[in-house]
Parts: C-alpha cells; sequence; structure tokens
C-alpha cells in the first residue's frame, strides 16, 4: 500500500516512496532543504516540530545498511559528522539520540533526534523516542515553537553552506 501524505496546503498526497518524494522535490520539506550532497538529502520533519531535528536520506531507493556503496558509505559519515557539529556549535545542542530502521515503508533514511530536559520525563533510553516525537507532533505545534524549529533549520542550512 503506499503511503499517503498530507503537503503543507493541506492536500493529499499519494505517492510509492515518500523518501523518493522528498528526495527528488516532488514533496517540498517544510521548511526547505537542509543540505544536498551528490548522493544523500538533508531535511527536517517539521510534523515532529523539535528544533535541530534533522533527517538524512538516501537519493537512491534502497533500504538496508549493507546497500551502501563504498563512496555512500564515505559521504554519509562525513555528513552526519559535520551536521552533528553544526547542532552543537548553532544550536549548542549536546546530545543526540539517533535512529534508523530497515523495515519501513520509505527507504533508507536516518533521524538525528536533539535531546533537551523535557524529553527526560519520557526516560531517557531507546523506547523514550516514540513518545517524545508524538509528544512534540501532538503539543509543541503552537506558533511560538514552528518559529523555533524553522529558525533551527536555517541555522543549520547557513551551516552546512561551506561543506561540500
Ligand atoms: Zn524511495
Amino acid at each position: 500500500m503506499s503511503p499517503s501524505i498530507t503537503s503543507a496546503d493541506g492536500s493529499n498526497l499519494e505517492v510509492e516512496c515518500l523518501s523518493c518524494a522528498l528526495v527528488s522535490g516532488v514533496v517540498p520539506p517544510t521548511g526547505g532543504v537542509i543540505f544536498e550532497s551528490a548522493h544523500f538529502h538533508v531535511h527536517q520533519d517539521v510534523a515532529y516540530p523539535i528544533r535541530g531535528l534533522v533527517i538524512v536520506a538516501a537519493k537512491r531507493h534502497f533500504y538496508c545498511l549493507d546497500e551502501l556503496t563504498a563512496v555512500e558509505q564515505t559521504e554519509f559519515i562525513s555528513l552526519v559528522h559535520k551536521l552533528r557539529h553544526e547542532q552543537r556549535i548553532r544550536l549548542g545542542i549536546e546530545k543526540v539520540y539517533y535512529f534508523y530502521n530497515e523495515d519501513t515503508t520509505h527507504h533508507f533514511h536516518f533521524w538525528m533526534v536533539p535531546r533537551y530536559a523535557w524529553m527526560d520525563q519520557f526516560g531517557r533510553s531507546v523506547e523514550s523516542l516514540r513518545p517524545v516525537l508524538l509528544y512534540a507532533r501532538n503539543n509543541m505545534n503552537d506558533e511560538k515553537n514552528r518559529k523555533t524549529v524553522l529558525e533551527g533549520i536555517s541555522a543549520l542550512q547557513a551551516g552546512m553552506k561551506a561543506y561540500k
């Protein structure tokens, strides 16, 4: 079954693979593209309004980590390293949780979720991630926080500008 997504203007779109739709520009990510390298596309999923949250999606359609080519492997770790550095120096993010699963409806995409003090109410291990994301989606979609999230995207865009 094709995932259905709601775009920023409220219309509903059926796409074969949400990651393909995003990296090809069919579905523009809200807040814009943070960075694009030869093989990866970096954006924020604003459905989860957490400042500095970053998703690194492959441009190529595949699911498993061992499908990364040699070039992609090198590019990926270098890109994640650079993004992490920019999260620290531009947004003051001290700790990040990373996750990615291979059995998903959309292709290879790697989450970098900053850790903030308010998240501690959901615990500190991997099982806290889902409640944290849902809490953000359901309770943090106010104008003020959305502005903070968009500022975070701009800061990361600026930081990635000089990176090749
Ligand atoms: Zn895809």
